[in-house]
């Protein structure tokens, strides 16, 4: 059972599509409520910096370039058992392997362009929502 908290970014891709209604609609359904809201960008290197585990690997450039192409979304989410529950709502990374209903099955256009981050961990939730909300910013 993971703690109550999460944190999610709607990716480029999905803005760009005027996709960030739909998905709050999907996050709000499931149970959650939005603590924290913001439409923002990345830099190339706020983008490494966040995605800073998963430098050197194949996908490292193409995935910090992706992230910094445009505006995103950023959000803290709340309800029981946030982080576990919200990967189940977003479903597999590769969207051909996500369960039917889920959003990155629904708005997900490849591996890659995937709609939507979501923390895999309740520490890594804090440290991420940490990276785009003061507590001025959140309630
Ligand atoms: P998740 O977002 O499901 O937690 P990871 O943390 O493993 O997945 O990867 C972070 C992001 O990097 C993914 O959401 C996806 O956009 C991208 N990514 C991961 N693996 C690949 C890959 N093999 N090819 C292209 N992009 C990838
Ligand atoms: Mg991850």
């Amino acid at each position: 059972m993971s703690g109550n908290q999460t944190f999610t970014i709607i990716k480029p891709v999905a803005v760009k599509n005027n996709y960030i209604g739909p998905i709050l609609k999907m996050i709000n359904e499931a149970g959650y409520t939005i603590k924290a809201l913001k439409i923002t960008h990345l830099t190339k290197n706020k983008a490494m910096e966040f995605y800073n585990v998963h430098a050197g690997k194949p996908f490292f450039e193409d995935l910090t370039s992706f992230m910094s192409s445009g505006h995103i979304v950023a959000a803290i989410l709340e309800k029981e058992n946030a982080v576990d529950d919200f990967r189940k709502l977003i479903g597999a990374t590769d969207p051909a392997k996500a369960e039917e209903g889920t959003i990155r099955k629904i708005y997900a256009e490849s591996m890659s362009h995937n709609a939507v981050h979501g923390s895999d961990s309740d520490e890594n939730a804090v440290i991420e929502s940490d990276f785009f909300f003061s507590k001025m910013e959140r309630y």
